[in-house]
């Protein structure tokens, strides 16, 4: 049987909230939700989270749950007049200030950036409509240069894609909206505008782990040290909404390759993310040009696509989840995508683990298993597995249910929550059993299983067996 092997994430919004609705989308193809903390009220939020435990309780399989944390954003101020002209050419002064701005001059409520600012450094306005060019630094006044004009109103967003801004990737905002995160019970908490590895350390000494953490690579500043920041993250978010207005539109997709390409070398789920079927939010069909785009991030073996406004507040939530499903599933059976997709690998770490995900994902490809089985407490047995992109896919299986939510970011992984296992006999008996389960093997069939001898102790990976199922 032919399982999906790259994850679909959806956002949830007014849209899905519809309990049918939700429950409808996770049957046309939904592995993990996001809440987006950059909108709506706490109560949504845990309203939301309510409806995705019941509907994941109804529909029998683990459903993981990320919660993204607005971060640091950059807004301009208020203007008196609720608004402003730039004109292309016009000098304007930039101020740090809460008081409002008018006509020339915009003040921003970041006092730190004004100062980190020097000449030539570029400010994108509004997503990128409107952009300054830095001309005069005099102490806490800067001048700049209309480069494209355009009404500015409250507000609205600031990029500097020039400049490693120095402002910590939680705000204190963040902070709360983090700790509540944490109380409703998500899986990963996803952090926006990661600049440096410092940042995940900082989020990391608050979670601990609680939860999973998503860095998502939207600033220019985080390519440079991409391997540092994957290296300290469980996963990574290619979030090409931001990423798109700090970087020039040709240089996207090759930073989408980059962060890809280092999230898998590493072993860590990657997600393509930001206006994958953005027309859909009103049409009912894609255009062709963003089918291609899906189908790119699959052939670039990324872990999952996402779903932002589609989900959210679109008029076709299920149709743009079940068009995605289709577009993996077509590329998945491709054989042009599995001859692809080891061109992308890097060898494996000096490991144990490793080796052993690497050995077992040979022995199925040349005795033809139908599953490679993993057993792992925390889940990293099967990140390890998935990484080497077996052909038969990954069953997971953990006695833990927040691990099991956790892999439903993870490349070709399904996940079963079983007891804890003591002896060979019993991790036989339970790969048999969740294999049969899931149909994914019947009599005749072997699958591989891997895990860690003696049982129960996490991090242990050193044993493969292979299981002809009666
Ligand atoms: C993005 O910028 O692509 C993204 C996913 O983040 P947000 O939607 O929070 O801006």
């Amino acid at each position: 049987m032919h399982s999906r092997d790259c994850k679909i994430v959806a956002t949830m919004g007014p849209a899905s909230d519809p309990p049918e609705r939700l429950l409808m989308l996770l049957q046309v193809g939904v592995d993990c939700f996001r809440l987006n903390f950059s909108h709506g009220a706490r109560e949504d939020h845990a309203r939301r989270m309510a409806s995705i435990r019941e509907a994941e309780t109804k529909i029998g399989r683990p459903v993981g749950v990320f919660a993204d944390l607005q971060g640091p954003k950059i807004r301009v101020g208020m203007f008196k007049d609720g608004q402003i002209t730039l004109k292309y050419g016009e000098i304007v002064t930039l101020e740090g200030s809460n008081e409002p701005g008018e006509q020339g001059v915009i003040r921003l409520p970041h006092p730190e950036l004004v100062g980190a600012l020097e000449v030539g450094d570029i400010l994108k306005l509004d997503d990128g409509k409107m952009q300054l060019t830095v001309t005069e630094c005099t102490g806490a006044l800067l001048k700049a240069r209309v480069d494209f004009g355009g009404v500015l109103k409250n507000q609205k967003g600031v990029n500097v894609p020039t400049r490693r801004i120095p402002i910590s990737a939680l705000t204190d905002k963040d902070k709360d909206d983090l700790k509540y995160a944490l109380e409703l019970g998500v899986d990963y908490i996803a952090l926006s505008f990661v600049q440096h590895p410092d940042d995940v350390k900082e989020a990391r000494e608050l979670i601990g782990d609680r939860a999973g953490i998503i860095s998502k690579i939207e600033k220019p500043s985080a390519l440079t040290e991409i391997e540092q920041i994957v290296e300290v993250s469980d996963a990574v978010m290619v979030a090409r909404g931001d990423l798109g207005v700090e970087l020039p539109p040709e240089q996207v997709p090759i930073a989408q390759r980059k962060i890809i390409r280092a999230a898998r070398a590493a072993g860590r789920p990657v997600i393509v993310a930001t206006h994958m079927l953005e027309s859909m939010v009103d049409a009912p069909t894609p255009t062709r040009a963003e089918a291609s785009d899906v189908a790119t991030a699959v052939y670039q073996g990324a872990d999952a696509v996402m779903l932002s406004a589609e989900s959210a507040v679109g008029r076709h939530p299920q149709s743009a989840v079940a068009i995605m499903d289709r577009i993996i599933r077509a590329v998945e059976d491709d054989a042009e995508y599995w001859a692809s997709l080891p061109r992308d690998m890097t060898p494996p770490q000096a490991t144990t683990a490793d080796a052993i995900a690497l050995s077992a994902r040979n022995i199925a490809d040349v005795i033809g298993c139908s599953a490679v089985v993993a057993f792992s407490a925390t889940g990293s047995t099967a990140y390890r597995v998935a990484r080497e992109r077996p052909r038969c896919g990954v069953i997971g299986l953990t006695p833990v249910l927040a691990t099991a939510r956790r892999l439903t970011l993870v490349w070709g992984t399904r996940a079963k929550v079983t007891d804890d296992i003591h002896s060979v006999e019993e991790m036989v008996d339970r790969a048999d059993a969740a294999v049969r389960a899931l149909g994914v093997a019947g009599p005749g069939d072997r699958v591989a299983i891997i895990a860690g001898i003696p049982f129960g102790r996490a991090g242990k990976t050193n044993t493969i067996r292979v299981l002809r199922l009666e």
